[in-house]
């Protein structure tokens, strides 16, 4: 299976309206995660979907930068959020232990 590219969003030409209101509250989803700032200073990789590249281990390009929920998989439910949320966690927890494997050694050489 492959996953296709976002659809698109295009006016449709004489379909605007005006409402008479106080207070206008936009509720957007299927617009992506947010590029400008930490997506694009830290220069990480995007799906084809305009969401943020990861690996199985929810790892993006960028070592130790992890993603999950709608940041990885696009607009979503709230169960795969919290389920990714979890795994996500579980994966830091396992590239924490990587990194301090040296540290740990390194202390003790020294002890
Ligand atoms: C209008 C609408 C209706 C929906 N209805 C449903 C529904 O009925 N049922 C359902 O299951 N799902 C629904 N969803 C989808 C659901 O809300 C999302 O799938 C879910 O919230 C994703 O969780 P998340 O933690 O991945 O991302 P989010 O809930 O979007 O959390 C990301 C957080 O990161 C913060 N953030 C973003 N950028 C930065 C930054 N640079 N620095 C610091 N913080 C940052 C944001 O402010 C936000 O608090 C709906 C979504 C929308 C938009």
């Amino acid at each position: 299976m492959r996953v296709g590219p976002p659809p698109k969003f295009e006016p449709i030409p004489g379909s605007e309206f005006t409402l008479d209101v106080d207070l206008v509250l936009l509720a957007m989803g299927f617009l992506g995660p947010v590029r400008s700032g930490m997506i694009e200073q830290m220069g990480l990789a995007l799906d084809n979907r305009g969401n943020v590249a990861t690996n199985a281990d929810y790892m993006s390009s960028v070592d130790g930068i992890l993603a999950a929920g709608d940041m990885r998989r696009g607009q979503s439910l709230v169960v795969w959020a919290i389920s990714e949320g979890r795994k996500a966690a579980a994966a830091v927890d396992r590239y924490l232990a990587t990194k301090a494997e040296p540290l740990a050694q390194r202390h003790h050489a020294h002890a």
